[in-house]
């Protein structure tokens, strides 16, 4: 059996598979208000509840444990390990100010300049009076990790890419040296690669073998991506969520500042992808769920609209078109809502085309068949228009729920991901 555990914003989640894939366990827990006050006190209870809340029986039965946490989410430990301050979360742009120091250091465009990345965050805590106890810096899924295995300061290279690590030379870059950082930075390695044996006063309290290896982790979006069913070169996954996110696995890397492209290390592959701000929250301003689904049963899907539009929620798109100041284009719009919605669908679904077209221009291997995320995954009529414009397959990923992915990248580790 296999222990995948995710950590999101909301609430923590446990997903027990067996080795053909089955899951014969879900647990969860959603953060109470305390988690306000103290992060990483209601992370460590949070793990140590989910791992209670798997049948006693069954915990005997497990022999790797896997843990991702949300990208970017990094936090300063002491020597033992114990939090100096609090973390700071994968959205927190405090950093930001940082990126100016950076900007001399880093080469231009380089993935680690952006205000939330992972270090400009750990430049700005290198600023704060509690950086003096400071032994090491960790991400989240990182330090979750230690807490199960005991060994500090090992990380993943997917939860590593945002702090300027090499993934493709398996090293922190030489620039690195001048902004001279005088705490341990992680060492990396390759994501669900077993790190050591979970600690044994944790396996004898939960009655855990005491062979359970606890494997190096990965991000909340990648674990995501693990679960659909997409494993070989061409194969993609589209998130179609509040917004529009691609990932196409592909042979060649394919890095984009303009387009805010970039790619993360997949084993011998690459996982290329971008994010577009259009997506389910635009559908959302004129529809509820129960509307669309009903109304898409309605659209004629051998007809074309004759509507093109690019449903944004506000001015500034970065992928597939980069302008900041591209206006949201919904006009003209139908009386008749079937009309007004099959626009919209099919516009984001030529908008999704032109992504998967734009990281194939920049050298990605041709798409060959497409999985599906994310609230719109649901709606089949959606899908019979996406598969006009991609010209591919498209299917619903096999699961979607990170902690699911998470328990795969335990069982067979990165390398091996491809079968
Ligand atoms: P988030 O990115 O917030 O996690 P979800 O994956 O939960 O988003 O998806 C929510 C989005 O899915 C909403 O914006 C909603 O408009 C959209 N959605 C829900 N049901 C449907 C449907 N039947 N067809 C198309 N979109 C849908």
């Amino acid at each position: 059996m296999y222990l995948g555990i995710d950590f999101g914003t909301s609430g923590a989640r446990g997903i027990v598979i067996d080795s053909a894939g089955k899951i014969v366990a879900e647990v969860r827990l959603a953060f109470d208000v305390s988690c306000e006050t103290n992060l990483t006190n209601c992370w460590e209870t949070a793990l140590f509840s989910l791992l209670e809340q798997i049948n006693k029986k069954l915990r005997q039965e497990i022999t790797r444990i896997a843990i991702n946490g949300t990208s970017s989410t990094v936090l300063l430990c002491d020597a033992g390990g114990n939090p100096v301050d609090a973390p700071l979360l994968y959205n927190d742009a405090r950093g930001a100010a940082m990126g100016d120091k950076l900007k001399d250091i880093a080469p231009a465009n380089h993935t680690a300049l952006s205000a939330t990345s992972s270090l400009v965050k750990l430049l700005w805590m290198m600023e704060l009076p509690s950086f003096a106890k400071a032994k090491y810096f960790l991400h989240q899924a990182d330090w979750l990790g230690f807490l199960l295995h005991g060994k500090l300061g090992i990380s993943d290279y997917h939860n590593a890419l945002k702090l300027g690590y090499d993934v493709e030379t398996l090293q922190y870059p030489k620039w690195f040296s001048k902004l001279q950082i005088s705490i341990h930075l992680p060492k990396v390695t390759i994501p669900g690669n077993p790190i050591g044996e979970l600690r044994s006063d944790i396996a004898d309290k939960y009655n855990f073998p005491k062979n359970c290896l606890v494997c190096a982790g990965t991000t909340d979006s990648i674990a995501a991506f693990l679960g659909s069913g997409a494993n070989s070169p061409g194969e993609a996954v589209t998130s179609l969520g509040s917004t529009l996110v691609l990932k196409l696995l592909s042979r060649t890397r394919v890095d984009n500042f303009q387009y805010g492209i970039y790619s993360h290390r997949f084993g011998d592959l690459w996982l290329t992808g971008g994010a577009s701000n259009t997506g389910g929250a635009v559908l959302k301003q004129f529809f509820s769920n129960e509307e669309l689904e009903k109304i898409s049963n309605e659209i004629d899907v051998k007809k074309s609209s004759g509507l093109n539009y690019y449903p944004l929620l506000k001015p500034g798109e970065r992928f597939p078109i980069n302008d900041s100041n591209l206006p949201p284009q919904l006009e003209p719009r139908p009386d008749n809502s079937v009309e007004f919605l099959h626009g919209l669908l099919e516009s984001m679904a030529r908008i999704e085309a032109r992504g998967y077209e734009l990281l194939q221009e920049l050298g990605a291997d041709n798409l060959s068949c497409v999985y599906t995320a994310g609230g719109g995954a649901k709606n089949l009529v959606w899908s019979e228009i996406r598969k006009q414009y991609l010209g591919v397959p498209v299917v619903s990923s096999i699961n979607t729920e990170a902690a699911y992915g998470s328990a795969l990248l335990a069982m067979r580790g990165l390398a091996n991901f491809r079968h």
